[in-house]
């Protein structure tokens, strides 16, 4: 048996067509583009390859991307003034700012600054709590994307077994959120967790966002289930002074045990993006009092 591939590129590449056709209609109802606001503070190299992207992406869904670059060294109130300033702009739909930031720089304060209701990236408090009690809000980009992958593949998730092995704030938990809320019985896995291989075995659903290459072994997963891998890990190559994108799930492993499993890269990754461009038009559908319907994308 070879688990099927689940192609996340080719669904990406779908929902951003169906979101530039949702921008196009917003410009012409409202007369300007929705618009996407990414913040980065320093030289980060990854981060600037991530910043660069997001802009890009923005402009080719018929969004407005506002770049805003400050230097390492700026200070909070400087940080916080700009967020202020973007809150209060009405071309400004969401606002992103790039993590992770300077050392000197609190994240924590940073993100509560930004106007929940222009928080695309669904880290703040509030749409944390949103998340939690079901109302609508801003769900981070990546576990949504996870969503959309299963439910497209899977269709009703409700009363399957599903285990998140991971539970940052960023993935892990409101992923674990996501599931309870498609009626899954969720299982939180973390580095504390015992006898972890025992638990993915329970799963239906195995959705790995830990960080460690390759952890998740074939002999952890249950036939037929479906595995979500996350993790995104840089690891050498056979050829020497070359490196290669691994998951946190062993690929070849599991693909004999699977019914499906998202690929590293291709899988997970290209939604992220996908999912920010529509937070973002979300936000501006509702900043101009329009409505959405949540089908649509
Ligand atoms: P994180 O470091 O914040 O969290 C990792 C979690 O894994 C922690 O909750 C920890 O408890 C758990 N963990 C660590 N070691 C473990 C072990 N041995 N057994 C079980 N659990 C263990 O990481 P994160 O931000 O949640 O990201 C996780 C992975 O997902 C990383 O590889 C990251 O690069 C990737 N990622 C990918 C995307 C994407 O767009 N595809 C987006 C975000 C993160």
């Amino acid at each position: 048996m070879s688990a099927e591939r689940i192609d996340g590129k080719a669904y990406a590449l779908g929902l951003r067509g169906r979101i530039a056709t949702l921008a196009a209609d917003f410009t012409a109802r409202t007369g300007r583009k929705a618009g996407l606001a990414v913040v980065l503070v320093g030289e980060d190299a990854a981060s600037q390859v991530y910043v660069r992207s997001k802009g890009k992406a923005t402009v080719e869904a018929g969004m407005a991307s506002f770049e805003h670059r400050l230097p390492a060294d700026a200070g909070e109130a400087e940080l916080l003034a700009l967020i202020g300033a973007l809150n209060a702009d009405p071309a400004v739909d969401g606002i992103l700012v790039q993590l992770p930031l300077p050392a000197h720089l609190d994240e924590q304060t940073v993100i509560s600054t930004i106007s929940p209701d222009k928080d695309v990236d669904g880290f703040h408090v509030t749409n944390a709590g949103r998340l939690a009690v079901g109302q609508p809000g801003f769900v981070p980009c990546t576990p949504l994307g996870c969503v959309m992958l299963l439910k497209d593949r899977l269709g009703s998730l409700s009363g399957m077994d599903a285990v998140v092995i991971g539970r940052s704030n960023i993935v892990g938990k409101p992923m674990a959120q996501l599931l309870l809320a498609e009626s899954c019985t969720v299982t939180i896995a973390h580095s504390r967790t015992r006898d972890l291989a025992d638990v993915v075995r329970r799963a239906d659903i195995v959705v790995a966002a830990v960080g460690r290459p390759e952890m998740v072994k074939g002999d952890w997963i249950k036939p037929g289930a479906t595995v979500i891998d996350v993790g995104i890990n840089r690891v050498d190559a056979a050829e020497p002074g070359k490196t290669r994108l691994v998951g946190d799930v062993d690929f070849g492993e599991a693909c004999a045990v699977a019914g499906a499993i998202t690929p590293v890269p291709g899988g997970v990754g290209p939604m992220t993006i996908a999912v920010l461009l529509r937070n973002a038009l979300v936000a501006a559908f509702r900043n101009a009092g329009m409505a959405l319907p949540a089908e649509a994308i």
